[in-house]
């Protein structure tokens, strides 16, 4: 096979336990962001086939809440097994139809299998409690499954994304239907076929596509569902969230974020730029935590930005299935336009680019990294979250002043904080309003912690002993002796 040849899968709506394409036969392509070359054709569910998930998850409910603990964990971690021994097959798909290095998509199928078998794990432990209580009364809380799930997932992380959902829902005892992007079907619908191989019984894990709007009216507001679960942008989230509202249904939203970064003057300039640098171009910049805004103490400002442009520099960008890329093309060519109107927005106030900030020539929705400086405080890019490979490094000299810069927006979900003093890791820690914070270095998530934000946000948590909760539902029980 040569080095950009891509096995993609039949797409297809699974439902009930069995692939299938729109009941009306609608499609739409799905295209490899690095070629522009049509990898297949998803399918488009009608409101019949929606029907049809709704009335399986109801079913697969009530069987899949009904499943001993070891036999559901078995199905799971069988599930989690074959996802992590197809982990290249996955992360080829993932590369064609999202742009990402292959390296990053490989590592994110492991991810994926290594967040089911966590909330597998964690299930396990989602027992109730005992009260002591007044006499003649046995007083205990239960916590049960919640129902079944509507979930909505983006584009930027194909593997990752969707099993979020499906782990914390099906390690809880909860059925789902979840519609990942149009744009990446491909990575679901191979992590769909290892639940079906492991024996997921029918009806528990529904994966549709579709016009997305089409989709929410129809699932969020039917009595079927009791949770809904979203990850995408603010815009989006506020909308689902009031229609959620409007039956009185809760939700999980994982929203947008534009994290601040703050380089305190003790840090090692040099090694703190090829941290951020490295953070700020994983997935093209296409991560909801990804590090937006770089507030740098004026002391070391300037070795800072020299790092940051080496390191910048030295990216390699091409296509995600070629050996040595180190950072693919955007997704799509909604991102590359917004990505560019930032910069181009930033320049006309005033800012610096000192390196990228051209769209270049040829196939492909490639976009260089970038690097802004001087940026005016009014410009767009610090305003709005960039979701791309531009990172604007500002100067500060009072840490209590930069605190109130990062917190200033109505964003609350990652913090990063580079400093060699405990005393101000500390203050940092305290200070930031966000989910997650990182204190000198910008990796990413890992199952066993709860990520999520705090103001526009979102609210609900992902992983740790927190990601079931959105998924369970207390129950109060008294039961007298008679
Ligand atoms: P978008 O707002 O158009 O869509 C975001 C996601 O929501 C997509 O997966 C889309 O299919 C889905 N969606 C849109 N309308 C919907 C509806 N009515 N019902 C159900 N689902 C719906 O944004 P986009 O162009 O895909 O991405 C742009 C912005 O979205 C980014 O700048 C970023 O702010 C945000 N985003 C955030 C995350 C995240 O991880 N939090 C991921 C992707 C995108």
């Amino acid at each position: 096979m040569d080095e950009f040849e891509v096995e993609y899968p039949e797409l297809a709506l699974f439902i009930d336990g069995a692939w299938t394409q729109g009941a009306g036969g609608r499609g739409e392509p799905v295209t490899e962001p690095a070629t522009g070359r049509v990898l297949g054709r998803v399918p488009v569910a009608e409101a019949e086939d929606l029907d049809r998930a709704l009335a399986a998850a109801e079913r697969g409910f009530a069987v899949w809440r009904d499943t001993p603990i070891e036999q559901r964990s078995a199905i799971l971690r069988k599930a989690a097994a074959l996802i992590r021994s197809r982990a290249q097959e996955i992360g080829r798909v993932m590369t064609a139809e999202e742009g990402k290095p292959l390296a990053e998509s490989v590592g994110e199928a492991g991810r994926a299998a290594a967040l089911l078998e966590y909330n597998v794990e964690e299930a396990r432990r989602a027992h109730g409690r005992i009260i002591p209580s007044a006499v003649g009364e046995t007083l205990s809380v239960h916590r049960v499954p919640v129902g079944p799930v509507a979930a909505f997932v983006p584009w930027n992380f194909p593997a990752g994304g969707p099993m979020r959902k499906i782990a914390a829902a099906l390690s809880a005892g909860c059925s789902i239907i979840i519609k990942p992007s149009e744009e990446t079907p491909g990575t679901s619908v191979l992590m769909a076929r290892c639940f079906e191989e492991a024996g997921l019984p029918p009806g528990v894990l529904n994966l549709v596509f579709g016009v997305p709007a089409e989709v929410s009216e129809h699932l969020i507001p039917s009595p079927t569902v009791k949770f809904v679960a979203f990850t995408g942008s603010i815009p989006v989230g506020k909308h689902l969230a009031r229609m959620a509202a409007g039956v009185m249904k809760p939700t999980g939203m994982e929203l947008g974020g534009h994290a601040p970064v703050i380089v305190c003057a003790d840090s090692d300039p040099v090694a703190a730029a090829k941290a951020c640098a490295r953070g700020k171009y994983a997935n093209a910049g296409q991560v909801c935590t990804s590090p937006s805004r770089f507030y740098v103490h004026e002391a070391i400002y300037e070795r800072f930005v020299e790092a940051f442009v080496a390191a910048s520099e030295a990216v390699k960008v091409g296509n995600g299935l070629a050996s040595g890329v180190t950072m693919g093309p955007m997704a799509n060519e909604r991102r590359r336009e917004g990505v560019h109107e930032l910069v181009l927005d930033a320049q006309k106030r005033g800012a610096r680019v000192l390196t990228g900030g051209q769209v270049p020539e040829g196939e492909g929705l490639f976009y260089p990294p970038t690097v802004l400086v001087d940026v005016p405080e009014d410009s767009r890019i610090l305003h709005e979250e960039p979701f791309g490979p531009v990172a604007p490094i500002l100067e500060f000299s009072d840490l209590d002043e930069v605190m109130e810069r990062a917190n200033a927006l109505p964003f609350g979900l990652a913090a990063y904080g580079f400093t060699e003093r405990a005393a101000t890791a500390d203050r940092l820690v305290r200070g930031f309003e966000a989910g997650i914070l990182s204190i000198n270095h910008t990796g990413g998530s890992v199952p066993q912690a709860p990520s999520g934000g705090f103001k526009e946000s979102g609210h609900g948590r992902e992983g740790g002993a927190e990601g079931l909760d959105g998924y369970l539902v207390t129950k109060r029980v008294s039961h007298k002796l008679a």
